[in-house]
């Protein structure tokens, strides 16, 4: 740029004039001897003068470092001796009328009046105190975001509203195998498996065009893609950012591979505790099954040897008789042989998680196993089902195993009751659960017992162990329910416990 130069018709005073009124910014006119010509109100505030006269009195060492004067003068010179080329910037440091210090950064040219001649310099001063806190704002800001990513626990993604990824934590570099620049400006749909992959920016240009939330603020299980290929749980929260026109997402992923592992094993061990628990129940019962299977195979022989009888003694009507023992032989052995089949169901492992079953036959399946040995006792069983709640969701054979240890319990408690009464209830319990409920007529809960019926290693049985209501409660729990006791109707003892109701489009689990 040429130096600045003044026409003929409009003096240097009235260009300076202008200037010093319009202009924001602190400008300052020296002579070529460095001293003041001209200064605009900007300055005079800034230094505290009330004129150009008090401005001219004050020392500039009292305005500025030594340091700051040398580096200003250097600059002067340099406008006013050298080429025509403005000189460099400079920053100097004031100590403003205020007491506070402003940074100003100078740029300084050289005034060439009419006849050619070297006038003096026009020193225009620009306050970037705030310019330059701001940019340290921003680089405190950004090493802050910088030690936030590197520190926090949860791998952090961020997005851009295209889904271009702008921060990656370190924590997530761990988590997904990849680094910070191999993912920077990459679409986040690299870190999913398919078929959400493929699905993402869609997602992305529904939630612009229709502010419908599906994830953002709510946080659900995803898969997450390694960048070996690997498939992980990870539980995803996404929040959004706005800035002005801009949005970004910000993505917190929890691996949950650990969680779910720690939960299957639990699920194991408490399904194998559970199983363990049937076996012994089984044992406990071995003598009563040894009876109700030998009552049928009994029977079976005598009709049989009738039978043989009938027809050695060739009767006349020996054929109905023979054919009417028969098929009650035949009744026999299928009741044994569904004994032994229910039996064969309760003592096996159980892999199956959660199925839809109908209540009625569950009942009816522990009815045959919980009340094995009562027909000498009469004990009245009965079994009241709501139509409207005959499907369930659960682990079949675990709830089968509370029916029986329930059931069991009862009849051990009524030996000595006048009137034995068993009924069974199911029925509604909120949306989509179902009650049952196991009553019995029954003594009651032995006084030393409440409150501690549900503890291991509780109770009143010479050969119980005590554990079965803690089993049940366990099983009750991991299906979601709660299984409580209080005094029945009929004067005796009733537990109740709920599952998950099957409703039309019941997902499965629980
Ligand atoms: P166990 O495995 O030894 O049968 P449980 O945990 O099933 O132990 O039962 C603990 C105790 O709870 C029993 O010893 C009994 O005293 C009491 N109990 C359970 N059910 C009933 C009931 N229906 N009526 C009265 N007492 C009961």
């Amino acid at each position: 740029m040429d130096s600045i130069a003044f026409g003929r018709s409009i003096g240097l005073e009235a260009y300076l004039g202008a200037l010093l009124e319009t202009l924001p910014d602190m400008l300052l006119v020296l002579d070529c001897e460095f001293r003041t010509l001209a200064i605009n109100p900007a300055g005079l505030a800034a230094i505290g003068a009330g004129s150009l006269d008090e401005a001219r009195g004050l020392k500039l060492a009292a305005l500025m470092s030594p340091q700051d004067i040398a580096a200003l003068r250097a600059s002067f010179d340099t406008a006013l001796l050298g080429p025509d080329e403005p000189a460099a910037p400079v920053c100097v440091t004031i100590t403003c009328a205020d007491k506070t210090e402003c940074v100003l950064e100078c740029r300084l040219a050289r005034l060439v009046g009419a006849a050619g001649k070297v006038e003096g310099v026009l020193i225009r001063a620009q306050d970037i105190t705030a310019c330059l806190a701001a940019s340290r704002d921003a680089e405190d800001n950004t090493a802050l975001v910088r030690a936030v990513l590197a520190t926090v626990p949860s791998a952090m993604v961020v997005t851009d509203e295209h889904g271009r990824i702008t921060l990656f934590s370190s924590a997530a570099q761990e988590m997904f195998g990849y680094r910070e620049d191999e993912v920077l400006g990459r679409n986040v749909s690299l870190l999913m498996p398919s078929p959400h992959r493929e699905a993402h920016d869609g997602y992305i240009a529904r939630y612009l065009e229709t502010g419908e939330r599906r994830i953002i603020g709510i946080g659900r299980v995803v898969e997450g893609l390694r960048k070996d290929g690997s498939v992980f749980p990870t539980e995803l929260s996404v929040g959004e950012a706005r800035s002005g026109e801009h949005r970004a997402f910000t993505g917190f992923h929890r691996d949950l591979t650990t969680q779910i592992e720690t939960e299957a094993s639990l699920h194991r061990m408490q399904s194998e505790l559970a199983h363990a628990s049937r076996l012994s129940a089984v044992g406990t019962l071995a003598s009563a099954l040894a009876h109700e299977i030998n009552q049928p195979l009994a029977a079976i022989a005598n009709y049989l040897s009738a039978g043989q009888e009938l027809l050695d003694a060739d009767r006349p009507n020996a054929r109905e008789i023979v054919r009417d023992a028969l098929e009650a032989a035949a009744n026999e052995a299928l009741r044994a042989g569904q004994i032994v089949h229910r039996l064969r169901g309760f003592v096996s492992k159980g892999e199956v998680d959660s199925e839809i079953f109908s209540l009625k036959e569950l009942i009816d399946e522990a009815a045959t196993l919980g009340l094995v040995g009562t027909r000498a006792k009469s004990v009245d069983f009965q079994v009241v089902i709501d139509p409207e709640v005959d499907c369930v969701v659960a682990d079949r054979i675990q709830i089968q195993q509370v029916l029986v240890n329930l059931m069991r319990n009862a009849v051990e408690a009524m030996e000595q009751s006048p009137v034995r009464r068993i009924v069974v209830h199911a029925l509604p319990s909120g949306e989509d659960r179902v009650e049952l409920v196991v009553a019995d007529s029954g003594p009651g809960i032995a006084p030393a017992l409440v409150g501690e019926l549900f503890k291991p290693f509780t109770g009143t049985k010479r050969k119980g162990m005590g554990l079965g209501l803690s089993i049940c409660r366990t099983i009750v729990e991991a299906h979601g329910g709660k299984l409580t006791v209080e005094p029945s109707e009929a004067g005796g003892t009733q537990f109740r416990f709920t599952v998950l109701r099957a409703l039309p489009d019941a997902p499965l689990g629980f």
